[in-house]
């Protein structure tokens, strides 16, 4: 690349003559990221997946492609901080998180279900991702947070947001009918439990307002507050 592109993305310049300090945009980067700007083999990998091949320096990307994707991919790292994470990460972080949801909605199915909760799990990842395969058995540990591209170029959620999505209305499905479709009746909402009532039984991490600051408001009206927020996240 040119020194005017390399000034551009990596170097930061002091003020001199009048002229304002220019803070490159690796260091608006790792300001935004929280990333130490002078770890300089942290810096390779970084710009190595801006452009998705391996490079030893610097010096390596080029002045128009290679340029344009690592300004790209930094200027998005210095905006866009949630977004930027997952493309740092497409994989671990969210499978990370996503399966520890997943654990905790399992302990919640459990309060309902007891004993048969394995079997039911087992079944509903079966239907929707063995594809009819009798032989393999799919189970949690198999399923990947990467997005699904449709061989039509359409994009949907991955198999663990999916499983996600699907056991959360397992337990919180209101069971009315919405667009002419009958919504699943949930497990909590069947028994008449808030979602308070619900983690504290499963032994699992309740967030509410209660439980996070103490706060006395009747169970009842924090349920009313979760629930109309956004139906089918469970959490
Ligand atoms: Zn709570």
């Amino acid at each position: 690349m040119t020194s005017a592109q390399q000034v551009y993305l990596l170097i930061d310049l002091p003020a001199k003559n009048g002229r304002p300090a220019r803070t490159s945009l690796w260091t608006a980067a790792c300001r935004a990221q929280q990333w130490n700007k002078s770890d300089r083999t942290f810096r390779l990998e970084i710009l190595s997946k801006a452009l998705g091949r391996q490079i030893a320096s610097a010096t390596e990307i080029g002045a128009l492609d290679d340029f344009d994707a690592v300004k790209r991919h930094l200027l998005m790292l210095a905006d866009n901080v949630a977004g930027a994470r997952e493309t740092i990460e497409p994989e671990m972080g969210r499978a990370r998180r996503l399966r520890d949801a997943i654990g905790d909605l399992i302990k919640c199915i459990r309060v309902y279900l007891d004993d048969q909760t394995d079997p039911f799990v087992a079944q509903i990842i079966k239907d929707k991702f063995n594809h009819g395969s009798r032989v393999t058995v799919v189970t949690v540990d198999d399923l990947t947070a990467a997005p699904i591209i449709l061989r039509n170029g359409r994009q949907i959620p991955s198999q663990l947001d999916q499983l996600v999505y699907t056991l959360g209305a397992c337990l919180n499905g209101s069971g009315k009918i919405r667009g002419g479709k009958r919504s699943r009746l949930g497990f909590r909402v069947a028994a008449g439990d808030t979602l308070h009532e619900m983690k504290i039984k499963a032994g699992v991490k309740c967030d509410c307002a209660q439980c996070l600051g103490g706060v006395s408001v009747p169970a009842s009206r924090l349920d009313y507050q979760t629930e109309t927020v956004k139906e089918p996240d469970p959490f």
